[in-house]
């Protein structure tokens, strides 16, 4: 049943698997009703932007969802595949970029192209699956470093130049921009610092920085003013642009070598035409329309600090990921997210044991630029009263369900 499946019966379709339904935003059905919804990475609110749904509709009539066939080297390449790459390797500020069908296959697989037995590899302990998964395919030789903690970083690269002299391979640091579940960002400063010491590469993934972080959305090398010590950057489609793929940008030289050697993209088909005109009206939008970035800062702003107002621990989020730190049993956890869900008609992703440690509860609450200062003040005063409800004992009882989920028994 493995690590979370042992509770598909009953949680599966409520808490796992829920379906969102009606067009998305701040206000979708849950459960037969319509609820506020805090859970999706459409940061800018683009998913359902009337010019991006134009374009999307457009494209799609134009060219259907088949075109181009094949993968891109043979048959599957167009003009608005390079227009788009081109797009983002000037707005990334990089020499080139390359596309790719699919975030978490497309970092495996750039991963598992530019590392070979010769090589090392060292990563940050929260490292999400997809850099752990490309790490773990490759013979290259792999140490983590735990979460930013750039003296172990120091530590491992010392040890990695010692089997590099020897190997005549390179070394490659992976970390992310923004770490999606606690918020916190990478310490890039701090590993571009060591680049005056060491000899390595840096690949970021920005996943969760893209469109949010930087001056001019660029993500969170732009934030620290590191754009161009970071050598790769990989970002997904799939947060901030609201849709499917992701970027790779980096020097001529290596992203013409991934090009020819990722595997992902040699042996898999190409993006579709339409998909790729609606990520060319994204990142147009996204480049220029700096206001819904500084409304979703403006949200950001007023949840996190109303949060810490009223004595909620938020760690140490620097980012619009907002987790909110609370204990109880897994009992607490469950009769509080159905109250929350329920009866304030507040949705997020709720995280507990087996996923975190038992007795923690993590209620993960992601802003966009859709939602108002009116939405922050309810979801602020609906979570102190859960929270007095739970401190006075009132989610303890294993048998207390709501009327409306009669079904959930752990
Ligand atoms: N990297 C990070 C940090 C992510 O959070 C995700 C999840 N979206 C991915 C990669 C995978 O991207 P995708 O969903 O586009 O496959």
């Amino acid at each position: 049943m493995g690590h979370l499946g042992q509770y598909a019966d009953q949680a599966h379709g409520y808490f796992t698997f829920p379906k969102l339904e009606g067009e998305i935003g701040t206000r979708m059905k849950f459960n037969g009703k319509e609820r506020l919804i805090w859970s999706l990475n459409d940061y800018l609110g683009l998913a359902n932007h009337p010019e991006v749904r134009k374009a999307d509709a457009e494209a799609a009539s134009r060219y259907g969802f088949g075109h181009p066939m094949g993968s891109r080297m043979l048959t599957g390449n167009s003009d608005y595949h390079e227009q788009l790459e081109k797009m983002y390797a000037e707005y990334a500020q990089k020499e080139d970029a390359i596309l790719v069908n699919f975030g978490y296959q497309g970092n495996i697989s750039l991963i598992q192209a530019i590392l070979d037995r010769r090589d090392v590899v060292i990563y940050d302990s929260l490292s999400h699956a997809c850099i752990i998964d490309g790490v773990v395919g490759t013979l290259a030789k792999r140490f983590i470093f735990e979460h930013n903690n750039m003296e172990q970083l120091e530590k491992r690269l010392q040890t990695a130049l010692k089997i590099v002299e020897k190997t005549g391979g390179g070394i490659l640091v992976i970390t992310e921009g923004v770490f999606g579940m606690k918020g916190d960002l990478g310490y890039l400063p701090g590993i571009v610092e060591l680049k005056k010491k060491y000899p390595f590469r840096i690949l970021i993934d920005d996943a969760h920085g893209f469109g949010v972080m930087g001056a001019t959305g660029m993500g969170t090398a732009e934030h620290y003013g590191v754009q161009q010590e970071i050598d790769i950057i990989f970002n997904t489609f799939a947060k901030s642009m609201a849709m499917i793929g992701g970027f790779i940008a980096g020097d001529k030289k290596v992203m013409r070598y991934l090009r020819y050697n990722m595997r992902s993209q040699i042996y898999a088909k190409t993006m579709p035409t339409a998909l790729v005109l609606g990520a060319i009206k994204r990142l147009e939008i996204l480049r220029n329309d700096h206001t819904r970035r500084e409304h979703l800062w403006k949200i950001v702003k007023a949840l996190q600090e109303g949060f810490k107002a009223r004595g909620f621990d938020i760690g140490p989020t620097q980012s619009p990921v907002t987790p909110v730190y609370m204990k109880g049993s897994i009992w607490e956890c469950r009769n509080l997210s159905l109250d929350l869900r329920e009866n304030y008609n507040i949705f997020m992703s709720v995280v507990t044991y087996p996923v975190i440690e038992k007795g923690s509860i993590i209620l993960r609450v992601i802003p966009t630029a859709n939602h108002t200062l009116d939405d922050v003040e309810y979801t602020l005063n609906a979570f102190a009263e859960i929270r007095e409800k739970l401190d006075a004992g009132a989610y303890a009882d294993d048998k207390l369900v709501t009327p409306f989920m009669p079904k959930i028994v752990f």
